[in-house]
């Protein structure tokens, strides 16, 4: 239902610029395709998957020879299903973490604003409920700010931060953090990052040397990268994607504030286009408000 609300303004806005789309219109035709095609890339699925869509589309047009519009809604569906499945994104529905890595270690990615430290301390949260021992690692020392939202987040919870003070060598702060909670015996680390985009050799080298002394403790840290991309800020973040990409290996991707905004359609772009899996998506400010993202459920909550 958080989904379903948290969709809701994604929905609306597509299906009303959809049914304009096929307005006055019966069959699929090179109209109603132009039409779609709009639709789809001012719904931010972006312009490369939106041309995949409409050539699939196309392409049973030209097989069933006649396509009414009626039955576009359906077909949009397995369509976008279709890819959504294709770049493995899951079916899972619980927050979990393998059980053959201890601790499990989580290395956080994203520039500023998009909802990194929250989806920090939501995930703290979640992980926590399950019974399992998080530790927090405050590696973002380039802004005062990031260290005290972290330890906000840390007292919330009621988990245990490992932080230094601002200005401080962030891989000294990451091997802290490891260390730590393997002495502590806790069960999953997440480690917060700064994501100074402008300067990418910088982050490069940052994110390399985090990763590089967390192995000095932890075999194969971090287990996953997740980079945290608003979805209301559209191609922004696309662009945030292709940057990060770049930068190091990312391994999944949380999209938040995909409550509030028309742009979920970002999604659906986002993991076809990176072929990395979304597995969290955030749908509101309340902590119950970031979900694992099940592209059965998400398809469902769009074309309910
Ligand atoms: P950071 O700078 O990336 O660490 O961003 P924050 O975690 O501080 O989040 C920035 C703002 O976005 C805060 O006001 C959060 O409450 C808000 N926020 C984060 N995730 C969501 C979401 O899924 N939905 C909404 N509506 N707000 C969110």
């Amino acid at each position: 239902e958080t989904l379903d609300k948290g969709l809701e303004k994604s929905k609306t806005t597509f299906f009303s610029k959809l049914s304009k789309a096929v307005a006055g219109k019966s069959k699929v035709d090179d109209d109603v395709l132009d039409n779609l095609e709009e639709v789809l890339v001012s719904s931010d699925v972006g312009v490369a998957t939106t041309l995949k869509i409409i050539e699939r589309i196309e392409a049973r047009v030209a097989k069933d020879k006649y396509l009414g519009t009626d039955e576009l809604n359906k077909i949009l569906r397995e369509e976008i299903a279709g890819l959504l499945a294709e770049t493995n994104v899951g079916n899972e529905t619980e927050f979990t973490i393998p059980k053959d890595k201890k601790p499990y270690v989580l290395m956080v990615v994203g520039v500023n604003g998009v909802g990194k430290t929250t989806t920090i301390g939501k995930l703290a949260s979640q992980f926590k409920k399950q019974g399992l021992k998080v530790v927090l690692g405050a590696a973002d020392t380039f802004r005062a700010a990031a260290i005290d939202q972290l330890q906000v987040w840390a007292d919330r919870v009621d988990v245990p931060i490992v932080k230094q003070k601002m200005g401080s060598d962030p891989a000294s702060v990451a091997f802290d953090t490891v260390k730590s909670a393997v002495n502590q015996n806790a069960d999953v680390v997440i480690i917060d990052t700064a994501g100074r985009l402008h300067n990418k050799v910088n982050l490069m080298n940052e994110l390399s040397k985090i990763k590089r002394v967390m192995q000095k403790v932890v075999d194969n840290a971090p287990h996953d990268v997740l980079l945290v991309l608003d979805g209301s800020t559209g191609q922004n973040a696309f662009e945030q994607a292709k940057q990060f990409t770049k930068a190091t290996e990312v391994t999944s991707l949380a999209v938040t504030k995909l409550d509030g905004t028309a742009k979920g359609g970002v999604v659906i772009g986002i993991s076809d286009q990176f072929k990395i899996p979304v597995k969290y998506i955030g749908v509101g400010e309340k902590i119950e408000d970031l979900q694992v993202f099940n592209k059965f459920e998400f398809v469902d909550s769009f074309f309910k």
